[in-house]
């Protein structure tokens, strides 16, 4: 296995190609991956490994809020890559039940997500009738959402979202971090 800035030839021995980087007449891996050599060509690359591999229960999402009903939301999802796999979703939605957004009971949607948001949630089962996430944890929940009153985008501030346009606050179910 390569890993970024090792060194793999001199650039009079060879020709970098795709992973690679030079520096002072040396040739360097720029990503992680396997050292390919043609000897015809001269060059020198380095394959990144994707592994593909079906969406399963535990993967982390983005997603975006579809549309909110009763007690179900649709969203549009996209999961996120773990490093030298890739993942791959047979739908590009997928529902978080009003029962997943926090624990203990939730009333209605709109205390807590609104329509555009966008979260990151994590996949809670696979089943016949479609993908089911949830954003219960702390970790999971918005990371952007934009203002009911004037569309600006909110800022987080203490436990409500401020919009720094109109001054309206509003309430969402927010994530702790920013990133995954
Ligand atoms: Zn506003």
């Amino acid at each position: 296995m390569i890993l970024p800035g090792d060194f793999l030839a001199t650039s009079e021995e060879s020709v970098g190609g795709q992973g690679t980087f030079e520096e002072e007449g040396k040739l360097f891996a720029s990503v992680e991956g396997k050292q390919l050599a043609d000897n015809r060509a001269r060059s020198v690359s380095v394959a990144t490994p994707t592994v593909v591999r079906p969406l399963a229960a535990g993967d982390y999402a983005y997603a975006v809020v579809h549309d909110l009903y009763e007690s179900v939301a649709l969203m549009e999802f996209q999961p996120v890559d773990r490093k030298g796999e890739r993942i791959a979703a047979h739908n590009t939605y997928a529902y978080l039940r009003i029962s997943e957004i926090q624990r203990g009971y939730t009333e209605r949607f709109r205390d807590f997500l609104r329509i555009g948001d966008v979260v990151k949630a994590r996949v809670k089962e696979i089943t016949s009738l479609g993908i089911y996430l949830t954003i219960a944890d702390s970790e999971l929940g918005v990371i952007r959402s934009h203002c009911t009153q004037c569309k600006a985008e909110l800022e987080p501030r203490g436990r409500v979202m401020v919009c720094p346009a109109c001054g309206n606050k509003e309430q969402r179910k927010m994530a702790a971090g920013q990133h995954f």
